[in-house]
C-alpha cells in the first residue's frame, strides 16, 4: 500500500510537470512573444518590436520586396520622430508581429474601381466620374430591386391563392380530378417562380454590395477632398463595416497586420505605418491628416504634430 501511495504522488507531481512542458513546448513562440510583449508593457519603446512577413495572397500582385520596402518606410515614420529603434524586420524565425496580405472582397472592389479606370486617387475629378458610376449602378439596382419587389408580392398574392384553393379542397374530403390536375400545375409554376425570385434577390445582393462598395469610397473620397462634395447612402442591406484597408490585432503570445487593399505603394506605406502605430499602443487622433487618424484619408508620409504628441505620450519621452 505504501509503495502505491509513494507511485501515487510520484504520478500525480509529474504528470503536470510532463504536461507544462508539453505545453511550454508547444507554445515556445507564444511564450517568447508573451515575453517580448511585457517588455514593450513595462518599458514601451526600449526595445524594438520584431515583425516578420506571413501570407502575402498572390491575387494583390505584390511581391515580398515591395511589402519589405513598404515595411521599413513605415517603420522609418516612426523612428525618424522618436530617434531610436522602435521596428525590427526578423527574415526568418519569431516575431511579435505577422505581417499578412488577406485578399476579400475589399481587394476586389479596389481592382474593379480600377477595371473601370477609377483610382483610389483623391482627386475631384475622380470622385466625379466614380460618381456617375454610382449612379449607374445604382439606377440598375433599384429599378431591378422595385421590379423584385412587384414580383414577389403578386407571387405572394398567387401562393396564398393556391393555399386557400387546396385547403377548400381539403375540408370537402377531396379533390376531383381536373382541379387535381390544375392544382399541381399551379404548384409547380409557383415552385419554378419562387426559384426564379431567390435567384435574382442572390444577384441582387451581389449589385447592393458593388453599390454599397462604391458608396464606401466615394464617401472616403470626400472626406479626404476635405470639400463639399456630397455624401451618400447604402442601399438595402449593409455589407457591414466602413472600408478598412488594414487591421492590427494584440493577443497574447501574437500580433497581426492583416492587410486587405493594395492600391500602390504609398498609399500603403501610410497604412502600414498608421498600422505600425497602434503596435506601438497609440490610438486614434482627432487630426483628419495624420497617420493616426482613424481614415487613411490625407497623402503626407511624415507624421504630423498629433502623431509625434501621441507618440511621445506612449514612449514617455522627453520634450525635445
Ligand atoms: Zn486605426
Amino acid at each position: 500500500m505504501t509503495t502505491l501511495n509513494h507511485m501515487q504522488r510520484i504520478t500525480q507531481t509529474i504528470i503536470p510537470i510532463i504536461i507544462i512542458g508539453a505545453l511550454t513546448y508547444t507554445f515556445r513562440t507564444e511564450i517568447h512573444i508573451l515575453g517580448l510583449q511585457l517588455v514593450q508593457t513595462v518599458a514601451p519603446c526600449t526595445v524594438p518590436i520584431s515583425y516578420r512577413i506571413g501570407s502575402i495572397d498572390s491575387r494583390f500582385g505584390i511581391s515580398n520586396a515591395q511589402v519589405l520596402d513598404a515595411l521599413r518606410h513605415a517603420e522609418s515614420t516612426w523612428e525618424k520622430v522618436a530617434g531610436r529603434d522602435l521596428f525590427r524586420y526578423v527574415p526568418e524565425g519569431d516575431a511579435v508581429i505577422t505581417v499578412r496580405f488577406v485578399y476579400d472582397k475589399r481587394q476586389a472592389t479596389t481592382e474593379r474601381l480600377k477595371d473601370i479606370g477609377l483610382s483610389l486617387d483623391s482627386d475631384l475629378a475622380s470622385y466625379h466620374a466614380l460618381e456617375a458610376k454610382y449612379r449607374t449602378y445604382k439606377s440598375a439596382y433599384e429599378s431591378k430591386h422595385s421590379t423584385i419587389e412587384q414580383e414577389s408580392a403578386a407571387f405572394t398574392a398567387r401562393a396564398s391563392a393556391y393555399e386557400r384553393e387546396v385547403k377548400m379542397w381539403n375540408a370537402r374530403g377531396g379533390v376531383n380530378a381536373s382541379a387535381a390536375e390544375r392544382l399541381d400545375r399551379e404548384r409547380s409554376a409557383l415552385e419554378s417562380i419562387q426559384a426564379d425570385l431567390e435567384a435574382r434577390s442572390r444577384t441582387l445582393q451581389k449589385d447592393a454590395d458593388t453599390v454599397n462598395a462604391l458608396v464606401d469610397e466615394l464617401n472616403h473620397m470626400a472626406r479626404a477632398l476635405n470639400s463639399n462634395v456630397a455624401t451618400y447612402n447604402k442601399v438595402g442591406t449593409s455589407v457591414g463595416d466602413e472600408f478598412e484597408e488594414a487591421l492590427y490585432e494584440k493577443r497574447a503570445g501574437q500580433e497581426s497586420i492583416e492587410v486587405y487593399e493594395f492600391d500602390g505603394p504609398e498609399r500603403l506605406r501610410r497604412v502600414l505605418a498608421h498600422e505600425f502605430g497602434h503596435a506601438l499602443d497609440i490610438e486614434h487622433v482627432d487630426d483628419n491628416r495624420a497617420i493616426m487618424y482613424r481614415l487613411n484619408q490625407g497623402t503626407n508620409q511624415v507624421p504630423t504634430r498629433a502623431d509625434i504628441e501621441a507618440l511621445q505620450s506612449v514612449c514617455h519621452f522627453a520634450k525635445k
